[in-house]
């Protein structure tokens, strides 16, 4: 029998998956539907990246799109015995600082949280449904991106606005929490030394974010009350003046939803070249436009280096992951360029290899690249829910 656990992570659209086995880190397969509709697909791939066929099937829907799934990996591995379902979930608000087994009442206060995180909440919590009524009697696992976070000092978890708001909710929750919980749950398995220390955690991937960690706990991220704030992403702004939205507002009449949209899907570094939110597009494009994305990128990703180091009081390591953090050596080289006053220095031949550690023998700060593997910590979770511990698994 094969024993296994599945995460899920639903967006609008889309369904990422992920099965994996009762012990072990490698996944039996992983899959992504896309444009969830009449026009949806699936790609489906094995352990080793080789495609899978994907069975006959409706992914007009989550829930059909989940079955269809199911159905597929049923003929990979068909005797197989789901465990549980863990799903990532953007939002666990004040209340979660670690992943919870979703009863109905959890699900009703997960809902609340829906006004917080409007364009994923509804989504993963609409994962959460599908995955009951498809397995009803598996247990169905909440992961909260901001949970890594629930760490920060108050001076971290505020902004200054009247109290009532920090009252109800509006804080700076921070979000990657299940990336930046791997990198560092790795780091504490392969290098101790460095994860009691200061850690700078750069996620550069399509979203992208910084998260400052001592001695493994989060002390500061770079994303705030929403996943717009701190670095330029593929399509988000990162950090504006709230005076540019008073004028967008007021000058301009533009609604609530026209400004989401500006923010969300027409800013980063798609807005800033006019030509893609794909950094590889833009490091082969060379236009003007596209330089001037990449040098605002690198820029903003230097001054938020620095951002964390202050709030650490110092800095030993900078790790990189995401898309961008473990593939491009140039945005790598560049974002350290500047960095050497912070005693960071990268070996080029050790970067061209991409890592791990790609910081030159003599620097002070040890800078590395980390493959971040969310899926992972989502699975261990939801092997958590049932009562299978990593370390019997390992
Ligand atoms: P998401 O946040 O959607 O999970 P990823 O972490 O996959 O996104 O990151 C996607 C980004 O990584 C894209 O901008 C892509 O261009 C970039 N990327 C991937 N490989 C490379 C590469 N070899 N060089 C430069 N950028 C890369």
């Amino acid at each position: 029998m094969t024993r296994a656990v599945l995460t899920l992570n639903a967006g609008s659209s889309s369904l990422k998956v992920a099965l994996f086995p009762a012990q072990g880190d490698r996944s039996l397969a992983t899959g992504q539907a896309d444009a969830i509709g009449p026009e949806g697909t699936l790609k489906l791939k094995g352990p080793f990246g080789q495609p899978l066929e994907a069975a006959p099937g409706d992914l007009g829907s989550h829930g059909g799109a989940m079955r269809t799934v199911i159905d597929s990996l049923r003929v990979e591995y068909p005797d197989l015995a789901l465990l549980s379902v863990g799903h990532r979930v953007v939002h666990g608000g004040d209340a979660f600082a670690a992943p919870v087994t979703v009863t109905p009442d959890i699900l009703t206060t997960l809902e609340k949280l829906s006004p917080f995180a409007p364009l994923h909440q509804p989504h993963n919590l609409a994962g959460i449904r599908a995955a009951t009524e498809a397995y009803p009697g598996v247990p169905q696992v909440a992961c909260f991106d901001t949970a890594f976070h629930r760490s920060h000092p108050w001076v971290n978890d505020a902004f200054a606005l009247p109290r009532a708001l920090y009252d109800e909710g509006v804080r700076r929750y921070g979000f990657h929490g299940l990336s930046y919980d791997y990198v560092s749950g790795e780091l504490a398995r392969t290098a101790p030394h460095l994860a009691a220390g200061r850690l700078v955690v750069a996620h550069l991937g399509n979203g992208a974010s910084m998260c400052a960690i001592q001695n493994g706990r989060s002390i500061a991220s770079t994303m705030g009350f929403s996943a717009l704030d701190g670095l330029p992403m593929g399509t988000r702004s990162g950090q504006v003046d709230p005076g540019v939205l008073l004028y967008l507002m007021d000058q301009k009449g533009m609604t609530a939803a026209q400004i989401s949209d500006l923010l969300y899907r027409q800013s980063g570094l798609l807005g800033l070249s006019g030509l893609s939110n794909d950094m590889r597009t833009l490091e082969a494009a060379g236009t003007p436009e596209a330089t001037q994305a990449i040098d605002y990128f690198v820029f903003r990703c230097q001054r938020e280096v620095g951002a964390m180091a202050a709030a650490l009081g110092g800095i030993d390591a900078l790790v990189f992951c995401g898309g961008i953090g473990e593939n491009s050596r140039m945005i790598r080289a560049r974002i350290c360029e500047r960095l050497g006053w912070m005693g960071i220095e990268i070996d080029h031949a050790l970067n061209a290899a991409n890592g791990p550690v790609i910081s030159s023998d003599l620097a002070r700060t040890t800078v590395m690249v980390l493959p971040t593997n969310e899926e992972l910590v989502i699975a261990r979770a939801a092997r958590a829910a049932v009562g299978i511990s990593e370390r019997t698994a390992a």
